[in-house]
């Protein structure tokens, strides 16, 4: 596995594999790595040749009074994993090449229509600064398929719709939640948690999801009811609740009661990190 720097570099790299007719995987991370980007990872190689990983904590996603500074960075770590793994090219990118004029003065892509909801109420701005970043990439790297995880639901809907829209020659895969033996969703954020906030109260978010499945599978309708009561479990089990949204998996909308395809979007506050997770599921007509 190489490790570059430079977009330059970058360019001659994947430009000579895409010559020879290798197809081109993209995993885009801020590092920190755990099973979750690895997941990703064994997703690109399914399908292509060439597997480029990319490691950036991207500061326009990160809001002022957010963990931009304190952003776990472990890159020898991480290097060590990707090789593991198979990656053929770690694409290290920095800050003075992605925003050589200041992140706020760069161009910046927004999906609007999908941005002030769920996390785009909580965090104003991620969402544009995660899809400035992503196209940026994109451009740099030139991928024929891109992996991003079903953990972050609404930004991988957004991805989706920002390609969609602008036509960006690149087909986006979304890989499925790695979790662990708790049922709690891999996170680098985890590492945030006490040993106790992680073991015994982190793992209640994914509960509440499911119970809210269930009972709707089980032909429960009253959406604000669930709302509710997962609100109170939350809070009964340590969380300060952020939202626990019932939704439309396309529009990333309220549901209504008789829509097939629903996914629970839920988020919450648990001493240093703000864990979010989901639920995405069919119901039998
Ligand atoms: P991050 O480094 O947190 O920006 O995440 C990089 C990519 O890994 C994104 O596409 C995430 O959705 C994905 N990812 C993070 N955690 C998980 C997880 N537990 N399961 C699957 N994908 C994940």
């Amino acid at each position: 596995m190489q490790t570059v720097h430079s977009i330059a570099e970058v360019q001659d790299i994947v430009g000579t594999r895409k010559s020879a007719g290798l197809r081109i995987g993209f995993v885009p991370t801020m590092g920190n790595l755990h099973g979750g980007h690895l997941t990703l990872v064994e997703k690109a190689k399914q399908s292509c040749d060439f597997v480029v990983v990319s490691i950036y904590v991207n500061p326009l996603q990160f809001g002022p009074n957010e963990d931009y500074d304190s952003y776990p960075r472990t890159m020898e770590q991480d290097q060590q994993l990707l090789m593991d793994h198979g990656v053929d090219l770690l694409y290290a990118a920095s800050t003075h090449e992605i925003y050589p004029e200041g992140s706020e003065n760069h161009t910046h892509v927004s999906v609007d229509i999908l941005d002030g909801m769920h996390c785009g109420n909580t965090r104003p701005g991620f969402f544009r600064g995660i899809a400035t970043v992503v196209a940026k990439l994109f451009n740099i790297v030139r991928p024929d398929i891109a992996v991003f995880g079903e953990k972050d639901f609404q930004q991988l809907t957004i991805i989706r719709k920002m390609v969609q829209d602008m036509v960006m020659p690149v087909e986006i895969l979304g890989a499925s939640i790695a979790r662990e033996p708790t049922g709690l969703a891999m996170s680098s954020r985890n590492g945030y948690l006490t040993p106790q906030e992680r073991g015994e109260i982190a793992p209640a978010l994914y509960r509440c999801l499911t119970q809210a499945r269930d009972a709707i599978l089980a032909g429960e309708t009253d959406f604000d009811l669930l709302r509710r009561n997962a609100f109170a479990h939350m809070a009964q089990a340590g969380f300060k609740p952020d939202y626990f949204n019932i939704c439309n998996p396309q529009t990333l909308l309220p549901a209504t009661h008789n829509e097939q395809s629903l996914v629970i979007l839920a988020a919450g506050y648990l001493g240093k990190a703000r864990l979010i997770d989901n639920i995405y599921f069919n119901r039998s007509s």
